[in-house]
């Protein structure tokens, strides 16, 4: 970003001047700011080092900044949203929900084991996707977070554990392709300011069309998860409306692209629904799609919202699916979501809190 967008503005005692929300500033851009305020180049440095290490929530708690400074910079946004809501599970997990600047509430969650913290964080308020199985989508799309509020996510988590972030999931609400440009300016800040390789990061999208193509010319060292769900067009279609315009093949067409262009394989979430999608004929008919695709599928037994009755399958139903794949050589895993004792499905704690 540059440090000169005009967002805001607040009354100095000589002019008005326009000020940015600083989180997401390079030092170098963070530098040019202090300058432009009449302070030494090194104070560029030290805020960054206090935006980003030390979590600063306001310019008036930066205590090496000259006192009338700090006074007369003090209403400066820096960009943190406030803990609305917090519920830790008995797993460890925690989800917050977080309230931003103009009073829209968005759910983070913290994912802790034995050598990690992950954060899932959001990309927009709602999403306008609608996918059947998803409580975000149910509630609707209000708009999309600038890249400042997708960072701040993770300072927040890193700040309430008290323990560096390692791993960042772009799994909350929202579709990070609809937000592409806040969505990379936030992987890039994440990267270089706060400090989070981008191999420890997953970008998850239902797919938008060109959408994957164009990401992949960032030629990021991120995971791209793309949320497949189906084994086919017809199926895919009925628990993802938006994807009726967008084929399964060109779909996957775009995703060999990613491999190709980034040397990074995909992965492939897909969502299992008792009786729906995760009969064994579904697990070889999407065996068959990915054939000779350098891939990898996540398996999420499905968490139940309240407001449709799909079904999570059995164990011994997971297990069978599970099966079918690894017969025909197909990596996978089953991913059970955290912190399910606590507030249900991801999406669900806005709903039921707000
Ligand atoms: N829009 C992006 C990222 C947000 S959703 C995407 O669609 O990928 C993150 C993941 O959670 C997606 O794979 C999504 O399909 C899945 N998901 C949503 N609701 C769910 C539910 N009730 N149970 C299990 N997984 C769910």
């Amino acid at each position: 970003m540059s440090v000169t967008p005009v967002v805001s503005e607040v009354d100095s005692p000589n002019q008005k001047i326009t000020i940015p929300p600083l989180l997401g500033a390079s030092v170098t851009e963070l530098t040019a700011w202090v300058q432009q305020q009449g302070q030494p180049g090194y104070r560029g440095k030290q805020l960054h080092d206090w935006i980003y290490n030390k979590g600063v929530r306001s310019l008036a708690d930066i205590s090496v900044f000259p006192k009338q400074w700090r006074a007369e910079v003090a209403e400066i946004p820096i960009g943190r949203s406030t803990i609305h809501y917090r519920s830790v599970a008995p797993d460890g997990t925690v989800k917050y929900l977080l309230k931003l600047s103009d009073g829209f509430i968005i759910e983070t969650v913290g994912i802790p084991t034995e050598k990690r913290l992950t954060v899932c964080i959001s990309t927009q308020v709602g999403c306008p996707m609608a996918c059947d199985f998803c409580a975000t989508g149910k509630g609707g799309y209000k708009r999309n977070l600038a890249h400042h509020e997708i960072i701040d996510q993770v300072l927040t988590v890193q700040e309430d554990f008290q323990q560096r972030v390692s791993h960042i999931v772009f799994m909350g609400m929202g579709e990070p392709l609809l937000n592409t440009d806040n969505v990379l300016a936030a992987i890039k800040s994440l990267n270089q300011d706060v400090g989070i390789g981008q191999r420890n990061m997953t970008v998850s999208t239902v797919g938008i069309r060109d959408r994957i193509r164009q990401f992949a010319q960032n030629k990021l060292q991120v995971t791209l998860a793309v949320s497949l769900h189906a084994s086919n067009q017809t199926l895919r279609e009925k628990l993802i409306p938006s994807a009726h315009p967008y084929k399964i093949e060109d779909l996957l067409t775009e995703c060999r692209e990613y491999v190709e262009i980034t040397g990074r394989r995909v992965s492939f979430e897909y969502i299992l629904l008792a009786g729906v999608n995760n009969l064994p004929e579904h697990a070889s008919e999407l065996a068959k799609r990915l054939r000779g695709f350098q891939s990898h599928v996540n398996l999420i037994p499905y968490n139940p919202i309240s407001e449709v009755d799909y079904k999570r399958p059995n164990r011994d139903q997971i297990q069978a699916f599970v099966k079918v794949l690894k017969q025909h050589h197909i990596a996978v895993s089953v991913r059970y979501s955290r912190g399910l004792e606590a507030d249900a499905a991801c999406g669900q704690l806005r709903a039921d809190k707000q």
